[in-house]
């Protein structure tokens, strides 16, 4: 298959992790004699520089005449006193309305061999595989009116949803369950708010078109508490926009490091993946950052946008591999520093541990 992929690696780390990724997916491509070509392109500060604009019209052309955008991160304390509207987050927040997607996925799923890196109890966290549907182009962050008075002292922020964008969004949460354990969890708080119950009966409404898939309702104060009690109970949870941010991230704690969330977001003209994490500005060129949530992210590339789902499985696979050997980067290695080995390192250990895999499974199939 042809596969044309943007790479918008941006500012810090974002270009140490996003080469890392690539690699992977080249490795994956040429495995499976598939053709991947890769478009680069300018995003954040580096974009600030040397276009003047976080987010330069070449950058969008390309994004939008791509199949896949995957973007290392944005962000660069050296223009933190330009308005908001100009300073490297900007393009991320541009090129995510450009790329027009609504249906934002966040996997989280805890890895046996850092079980000791969460907070959590591993009884609690083993085996938790949870896939979090959060919508991101309604609710809270974008309802109108929008306000802060600062004469009356008076600020508003308006929820709200239509029925239509609620449907898109659910049938999007459906279908994935359908593919998984058909376990699905609607976050909301129907007790108080009226967007919730519209969120509840339409949900509802969907899951009639999904018989196989079991559906079950959280009020979203609950399941902040169920999420770390019992987070094996989970399967695909989907929310609204707010709620979504706030349980996906505090859902991260299972994994232990924000170095190893991937993310992708569908549903609009081009899917946008990206690692969970920043630029990280306090590590950049030090070789410290993490590349594995970035190549969990190529992972998705492979399973959402390229319909390779063994591949996919491969990625992740390779990625257990290398971490069960006991292979760590800094920030999992639990003051153990000096035995942690480097971004490019841990990219190519991932990359090893592939090609062993594929290499693997073709003398299966010849025998
Ligand atoms: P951050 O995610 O960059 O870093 C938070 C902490 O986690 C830091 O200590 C960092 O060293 C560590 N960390 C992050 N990713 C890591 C990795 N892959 N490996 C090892 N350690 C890692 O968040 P921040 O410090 O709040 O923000 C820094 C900059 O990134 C800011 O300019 C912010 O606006 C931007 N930002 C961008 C995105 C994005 O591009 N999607 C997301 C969040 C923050």
């Amino acid at each position: 298959m042809q596969l044309k992929i943007a790479i918008l690696a941006g500012d810090g780390i974002g270009p140490e992790v996003t080469r890392e990724a690539r690699n992977i997916l080249s490795a994956a491509a040429e495995a499976g004699g598939h053709n991947f070509t890769f478009a680069e392109a300018l995003i954040g500060g580096v974009a600030i520089t040397a276009k003047g604009t976080p987010l330069p019209q070449e950058t969008i052309d390309i994004a939008l005449d791509s199949d896949a955008v995957l973007l290392g991160a944005v962000g660069d304390n050296k223009f933190n006193a330009l308005s908001p509207d100009k300073r490297p987050e900007a393009g991320l927040l541009q090129i995510r309305q450009v790329l027009g997607g609504f249906a934002n996925l966040r996997p989280s799923v805890a890895c046996p061999a850092l079980s000791d890196n969460s907070p959590l109890r591993p009884e609690v966290t083993k085996g938790v595989d949870i896939l979090f549907v959060r919508e991101l182009l309604g609710g809270l962050y974008f309802g109108q009116p929008r306000s802060w008075n600062k004469q009356t002292g008076e600020a508003i922020n308006t929820m709200r949803y239509t029925k239509a964008e609620i449907v898109r969004v659910a049938r999007v949460a459906f279908e994935l369950a359908g593919k998984r354990r058909k376990k699905l969890t609607s976050v909301d708080k129907a007790n108080v708010l009226e967007v919730s119950q519209l969120w509840r009966a339409t949900v509802t409404e969907v899951a009639k078109d999904y018989p196989g898939v079991t559906l079950e309702h959280q009020l979203v104060d609950s399941m902040a508490m169920h999420l770390m009690n019992v987070p094996r109970n989970f399967d695909v949870v989907l929310t609204e926009n707010l709620f979504g941010d706030i349980l996906s991230d505090e859902s991260g704690i299972i994994t232990g490091s924000l170095g190893m969330l991937p993310s992708a977001t569908i549903g609009g003209k081009v899917n946008l993946f990206e690692p969970v994490h920043g630029s990280a500005p306090d590590i950049a060129g030090t070789g410290k950052a993490n590349p594995l949530g970035a190549i969990l992210t190529a992972a998705m590339v492979l399973r959402y946008s390229a319909g390779l789902e063994q591949e996919a499985a491969a990625v992740e696979a390779a990625v257990q591999h290398v971490l069960d050997a006991g292979y760590r980067t800094a920030d999992i290695a639990r003051g153990n520093t000096a035995g942690a080995v480097t971004t490019a390192q841990m990219g190519k250990l991932v990359h090893s541990a592939l090609a062993e895999a594929i290499d693997r499974s073709q003398s299966l199939h010849a025998v």
